[in-house]
């Protein structure tokens, strides 16, 4: 029998059917951990994303006709369905972006159904003002959805961040077009065929499969769009930024990081090298606030890296599957190329690798948990994202040190500093650069709490009521109180 009999094959979801991509084209999708094809997916193409923003445009009315409250339900429904049908939906998420099934289970799928949750409250507490601006007026603002959205996610937390872009542009009122990354497409589709199951009208969440040069451009570029929300590259955001001023698009980029984690000698060491080792290990280091740059007090260097070393040892690299593994593969051959990459130039930089620096010798796109030492603050390893398993460890001598290396790259997404000194972790979580900052703790985030960064971590804030922006546009309302109105009273 032949094999491929069994491999599923998904077409595009536009307005609410499953519809073959234009082109015809379908792409393979693999498993990171074992190179098999797990499934073939639609080639979405400029045409298709029109079909999909018409759709979308159509069902503006129709999603803005429902109840505010009545919306929050749907959302919750698809809460429940996400829950109902998780198992599905944790090892599609395990399969297709080689993660560890247990963290899924941990981590990412709680928190996409949690942020559905979340976003589902908002739908009837989207609020304008009563603005008393003159008393012979009634000046009010109400809060509009901004249209149709587009969304671009990317490999690394899939139905995380899917969910992070879905759950409130929907509670806001929008619709949408949503790109998942083609190397991780599985879960989005689902997520679409789960909305409808929900209750949602067609037209309202559209799911369009495909390359980020075809789709995610024709979306970028259709007038039909009016918001786009991007989390990936800073290089594609600068793209998805010069292309929305075609139309004066709205925008928001969560983009890339190279975070410190700053570790002063006072710190509980036990608590910073274990949180030191998961900031920047976690999902195989693909992760945007990856604390890749572990930044060390001089006088406990030695004693850090002794114990980042113990920590990396004992990380189970295994099969994503096992219950146990701790470190899946990278998403793809080509990201454990550029991985691979670095590490040699770190090398040719002069930093010296004492741990790991090998693909791992199994199938599977495996590199092994990696650390330089000797390194400087300017090399290419300290400056530039990595995107894989791979800690930078810099000395530093005082707390002005400390944050003038932490704050000296493009990028500020998120930090650590960890010390008993109760004044001395303000004060620097203040002076960081850095739209999170974690103080003796790493690596955490919650929808109720505003993410997000500037320079090359992008702009706008996603989470929390400060997402509810991104898709809102106030409108302001005058209503004369008199026959006319004249100079303000
Ligand atoms: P990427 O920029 O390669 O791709 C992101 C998305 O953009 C994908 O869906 C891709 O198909 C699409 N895309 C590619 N070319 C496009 C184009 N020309 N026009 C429109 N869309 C296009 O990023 P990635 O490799 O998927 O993800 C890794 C990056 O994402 C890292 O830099 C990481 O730091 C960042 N990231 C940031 C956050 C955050 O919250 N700030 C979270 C996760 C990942």
């Amino acid at each position: 029998m032949n094999a491929s009999i069994n491999i599923p094959k998904h077409d595009l979801l536009i307005d609410g059917k499953r519809v073959p991509p234009g082109t015809g084209n379908y792409s393979t999708i693999l498993n990171p951990a074992t190179e098999e094809v797990i499934a073939y997916v639609a080639s979405g193409s400029a045409r298709d994303v029109d079909v999909a923003v018409r759709a979308a445009r159509a069902a503006l009315k129709v999603w803005n006709g429902i109840r505010a409250a009545e919306r929050g339900m749907i959302l919750n429904r698809l809460a429940d369905l996400m829950e109902k049908n998780q198992d599905e939906l944790i090892s599609l998420e395990s399969t297709n972006a080689g993660k560890p099934i247990a963290s899924v289970r941990r981590q990412d799928m709680p928190a996409a159904i949690d942020t559905t949750r979340y976003y589902a409250g908002w739908t009837d507490k989207i609020m304008g003002q009563v603005v008393p601006a003159r008393t012979d007026a009634l000046t009010y603002t109400v809060r509009e959805p901004v249209g149709v959205v587009g969304a671009i996610v990317p490999w690394n937390f899939p139905i995380m961040i899917g969910m992070w872009k879905i759950a409130p542009a929907l509670a806001c009122g929008c619709t949408m077009v949503v790109k998942p990354a083609e190397l991780t497409p599985l879960t989005a589709i689902r997520i679409g065929e789960l909305a409808l199951e929900a209750g949602m009208p067609p037209g309202v969440l559209n799911i369009v499969t495909g390359r980020g040069s075809v789709v995610g451009d024709a979306m970028v570029a259709h007038p039909g769009v009016d918001k786009v929300t991007f989390t990936g590259s800073p290089n594609i955001g600068r793209g998805i930024m010069q292309g929305a001023a075609s139309n004066f698009k709205r925008i928001t980029l969560e983009l890339g990081g190279k975070s410190a984690n700053i570790i002063f000698k006072d710190a509980d060491l036990d608590n910073a090298v274990r949180a030191g080792a998961s900031g920047v290990f976690f999902n195989a280091g693909q992760v945007c606030s990856a604390g890749s740059r572990i930044l060390v007090q001089n006088e406990v260097y030695d004693e850090v890296v002794d114990r980042l070393i113990q920590r990396a040892k004992e990380i189970r690299i295994g099969d994503t599957v096992q219950q146990d593994t701790i470190m899946g593969p990278l998403v793809s051959s080509g990201q454990m190329k550029t991985v691979l990459d670095y590490i040699d130039i770190g090398k040719k930089e002069g930093a010296s690798c004492i741990y790991g620096g090998e693909r791992v010798d199994r199938k599977g796109f495996y590199v092994e948990p990696t650390i330089f030492t000797n390194v400087e603050h300017e090399m290419r390893i300290s400056q530039e994202e990595i995107f894989g398993p791979v800690a930078s460890v810099i000395r530093f001598k005082d707390e002005a040190d400390a944050i003038r290396i932490a704050n000296g790259t493009a990028f500020s997404l998120a930090a650590g500093v960890w010390s008993g000194d109760i004044g001395r972790v303000h004060r620097v979580a203040h002076a960081l650069k850095a739209g999170t900052v974690w103080i003796n703790t790493y690596g955490f985030t919650d929808v109720r709490l505003p993410w997000g960064g500037t320079g090359e971590s992008g702009f706008g804030r996603e989470h929390g009521e400060a997402a509810l922006e991104n898709f809102t546009e106030p409108k302001t309302i005058w209503l004369s109180l008199t026959e006319r109105l004249g100079s303000p009273r």
